[in-house]
């Protein structure tokens, strides 16, 4: 089995899955179906305020009806958070992270106007990059809830030495079969979080160790997280992780062209299934023959 290749489909389940979950789940499990290969499916609950077990119950039910099969156990997230500790450990050996305990608000007051990451946020000012020692000290013996922040400066000099060439992702094209070797730029991400104030791990941590970890060698999602892979392949590169091949695919927009969400309720699978949709009709609506 250990030369299988392996596709992954792996939502948050802090909501209904609507049809642009629908486009991701079918597409990641017929290309998995069409090469033969493994399809595991992942809850990524580590928002353990906003997830729930009954949006993963339904989640798993509305999978199952749209004819997804996939291996079991099914790998939740909220279950390894020591792995990610672990992984934490690793990199502030490397003196690579340091103490973040700014607001959303406080970035947003200190960040210099027009300068926004790639999903749009203020990009980080730097507020907490030069704390004292005294001062983060004093701060976490006050209970100041903290975040760790991944010191980019460092970092990327880091990986291209340990990796000894530039950095970059492979993006399959499912279609033709070729493979595009993409520049990556971690830069435009700042000083990403690497661990949330809430829980020790961020959506980047997680899914490179969780992809690892399960030997996903296709990585297949939406057209949203092509910037994210710039962070993955760098933390991948810093850890010695394995580099999967990844897919980005379109994405479900509305009529005034924004990206499904859960706000859109009508098309929300379980919706358009009490509504009489059946499998093909959701193929269909996704844009999948
Ligand atoms: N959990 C992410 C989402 O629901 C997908 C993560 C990934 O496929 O890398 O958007």
């Amino acid at each position: 089995m250990t030369d299988q290749d392996v596709f992954r489909f792996a939502p948050s389940p802090n909501g209904h899955l609507h049809l642009g979950h629908a486009l991701s789940a079918l597409f990641s499990h017929d290309m998995a179906r069409a090469m033969g290969a493994r399809f595991l499916i992942r809850m990524e609950d580590i928002d353990i305020a906003r997830c729930r077990r009954e949006y993963e119950a339904q989640m798993l039910s509305d999978l199952a009806w749209l004819g997804l099969s996939w291996e079991q156990p099914v790998r939740r997230q909220s279950e390894h958070f020591e792995t990610y500790e672990k992984t934490l450990g690793k990199l502030d050996a490397m003196g690579l992270l340091y103490p973040c305990f700014a607001s959303r608000r406080d970035i947003a007051a200190h960040a210099a106007p027009g300068q926004n990451d790639p999903d749009g946020a203020p990009l980080y000012p730097g507020l907490h990059k030069s704390l004292t020692r005294e001062e983060v000290q004093r701060r976490k013996d006050a209970g100041e809830p903290f975040a760790l922040r991944l010191h980019m400066e460092k970092a990327i000099p880091l990986a291209r030495e340990q990796s000894g060439k530039a950095l970059t992702f492979c993006e399959l094209d499912p279609e033709s079969g070729g493979v595009e070797t993409i520049a990556a730029d971690p830069a435009r991400w700042g000083d990403a979080v690497i661990a949330r104030k809430e829980v020790p791990a961020s959506y980047h941590l997680s899914v490179i160790v969780d992809d690892a970890s399960q030997g996903i060698t296709h990585v297949t999602r939406g057209r949203d997280l092509y910037a994210a892979t710039d962070i993955h392949r760098l933390l991948q590169t810093l850890l010695g992780l394995p580099e999967p091949l990844y897919t980005h695919h379109r994405l479900l927009c509305d009529a005034k062209g924004r990206k499904l969400s859960k706000s859109h309720k009508d098309k929300a699978l379980a919706r358009l299934r009490a509504d009489g949709a059946g499998p093909a009709d959701i193929r269909r609506m996704a844009g999948l023959s």
